[in-house]
């Protein structure tokens, strides 16, 4: 047991938008990876009573309580009342898709898709500033990247298949990656490129201190998720986290992703 642990108290992030990056179907995301783990784990999303999607934790048949109410309909998956658990993954990397930054508000612009079909940047900020001449640079933002196997999967045969000069697999942090979502639903896959020697490139010892520890059990408790399918608001239930001078996390109203 260290008496001094430097990993011990790691930043979390709570000022940004989302700590997730977002795959737009069609739009190209780049990312570098910042370790050499992803780290695993089963959720459910659920749809609460005040309409908010959440994922919570499945922490197994024996303990969680949304596999105890699936069993309690024979699992049977018609049901609406079903909500199957899903393994997902996630790993810190840092955010270098091409954004422009108001150098008035300080907001961020990615590119969204217009009437037809292109990726464009909003040509003025919130302020009514013109953004027409701002250039866009890597956002450079620690994020966690979360997927399904299918996404992972991709993820580890690219790093196995991108090799060096002496053909060995490169060290898969010493490279950013680009990924384009494509389909949508069940059809949903991933088209991964690695973009060796891009000019974005960073080098992910500066950005140790940022990193998320996913490890962290930050999500509900078991007496939450129990609320939570009994009806009780996601409101109602940081009032009462309040009451009990918890913290309030505001990662828990991310968007789900897609596999
Ligand atoms: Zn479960």
């Amino acid at each position: 047991m260290p008496l001094f642990d430097e990993n011990a108290e790691k930043k979390t992030n709570v000022a940004r938008e989302s700590r997730f990056v977002r795959l737009v179907t069609g739009m190209p995301t780049v990312v570098q990876i910042l370790e050499h783990d992803s780290v695993a784990k089963y959720q459910h999303w659920l749809t609460t009573s005040d309409g908010k999607r959440v994922s919570v934790r499945c922490t197994g048949f024996l303990s969680c309580p949304v596999c105890a109410r699936n069993a309690s309909i024979d699992n049977d998956r018609d049901n609406p009342k079903y909500v199957a658990s899903q393994r997902r993954y996630m790993i810190n990397v840092i955010d270098l898709t091409m954004v422009k930054r108001s150098p008035n508000t300080g907001e961020i612009f990615i590119a969204t898709k217009d009437t037809n079909g292109r990726f464009i940047y909003s040509d003025r900020d919130s302020a009514g500033n013109s953004l027409v001449d701002v250039v866009a640079e890597p956002w450079k933002a620690v994020k966690v990247l979360e997927g399904g196997p299918r996404l992972f999967k991709k993820l580890q045969s690219l790093a196995e298949t991108t090799l060096g000069s002496d053909g060995t697999p490169r060290d898969p942090t010493a490279y950013p990656l680009q990924i384009v979502r494509v389909g949508d639903g069940r059809d949903t896959d991933y088209l991964l490129s690695a973009l060796v020697g891009n000019a974005a490139t960073v080098n992910p010892a500066d950005y140790t201190d940022q990193v998320i520890d996913l490890r962290a059990d930050s999500g509900f408790t078991r007496d939450e998720v129990e609320a939570i399918l009994s009806g009780t608001t996601i409101k109602d239930i940081f009032a009462a986290r309040v009451a009990n001078t918890q913290s309030i996390s505001d990662d828990l109203f991310d968007l789900e992703l897609g596999d």
